[in-house]
């Protein structure tokens, strides 16, 4: 059995999972930002002993999916952007120490990816790239069955790919990044903008909206037909098809799944997304072309850490 713990700066979840990906019990709560790493740890610990001890078979491994940059290597947590007290934390050597478990921790983007791999859409695959499309674009590149880390262990980090020269400021610090035109956050905002210089044609969205602009919110107009909406969409369509082009030319990947609160638009973007990214591609991959939804949902998180902790062998090491 794996103990598997989701830790986003929104909410945190943690479960029971099976090695085939069944999840027998799970807890979910909201993120106490104010108490910081240390708030999380504590309730990490205390959930994860009543999981532990409520189990009916030993808990050999725990995975770790962190809304965060991760130092895989090392297994520690590099920061939170959300949360203080994450900074180099040792998370796995925590749990233990205290919980007497194996445990391993990745960023939630990696973890996606393995547990869309492992138990979702992109089960029987072997090479594929992941897409979360929420706060910001997360990504997880798999090659062979494995996740792609390079040489410095940062590898697969596709929301930063450059769509736009001097564009929109990004969190990274550069410019122009696929996340700071293409995220949830990015579409709203330029939601807002849309709305503010076109005031006439910004009835649906408005509507759509009932206070500030929202990604949803543009999805939503999009999808009763509202021109402006449609042109927003298009737009984030080409950027988001131009950063998935330049993936599929380097990676040639069997497919590329798309998760996160965004994918929620269904039709009205993946249509939209697929004829976007054929036009950027290298002829020679766009028979290959393939973008579909991820599978997981709201298990996404757990499931992932479960195929983490499956993955990186802790289970067998453990029982063996
Ligand atoms: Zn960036």
């Amino acid at each position: 059995m794996i103990l598997a713990v989701d830790i986003g700066g929104t909410n945190y979840s943690l479960a029971l999972g099976t090695p085939d990906g069944r999840i027998l019990e799970r807890t979910t709560g909201s993120t106490d930002r104010s108490g910081g790493a240390q708030w999380m740890i504590e309730r990490v610990l205390m959930v994860g002993r009543r999981l532990i001890a409520s189990s009916p078979e030993a808990v050999t491994a725990c995975g770790i999916s962190f809304g965060g940059p991760v130092d895989f290597a090392s297994r520690r947590i590099v920061n939170s952007t959300h949360v203080a007290g994450w900074d180099n934390l040792a998370i796995t050597e925590t749990i233990q120490r205290a919980l007497g478990t194996p445990a391993v921790v990745d960023n939630d983007a990696n973890a996606g990816a393995l547990g869309e791999l492992t138990f979702g859409a992109g089960r029987g695959c072997r090479h594929l790239i992941y897409y979360n499309i929420g706060t910001g674009i997360g990504a997880g590149i798999i090659i062979d069955g494995e996740i792609y880390r390079g040489a410095n262990g940062n590898a697969g980090e596709l929301g930063h790919v450059p769509v736009l020269p001097d564009g929109p400021l990004c969190d990274c610090g550069n410019r122009g990044c696929l996340e700071a035109l293409s995220s949830g956050t990015a579409i709203g905002r330029r939601g807002e903008e849309a709305v503010r210089e076109q005031p006439r044609r910004a009835g649906g969205i408005r509507q759509a909206a009932n206070g500030p602009v929202t990604a949803k919110a543009v999805f939503d107009a999009a999808r009763t037909g509202d021109g402006l909406a449609l042109e927003l969409v298009d737009e984030t369509c080409r950027y988001l098809g131009m950063g998935v082009a330049a993936a599929m030319n380097a990676l040639a990947p069997e497919a590329i799944v798309i998760g996160g609160s965004v994918a929620k638009a269904g039709r009205v973007l993946l249509e939209r997304l697929r004829k976007q990214t054929d036009r950027f591609l290298m002829p020679v991959h766009r028979p290959h072309l393939k973008i579909i939804p991820a599978r997981l949902k709201g298990n996404s998180g757990l499931l992932g850490a479960v195929a983490l902790a499956a993955a990186s062998g802790g289970e067998n090491q453990a029982a063996g």
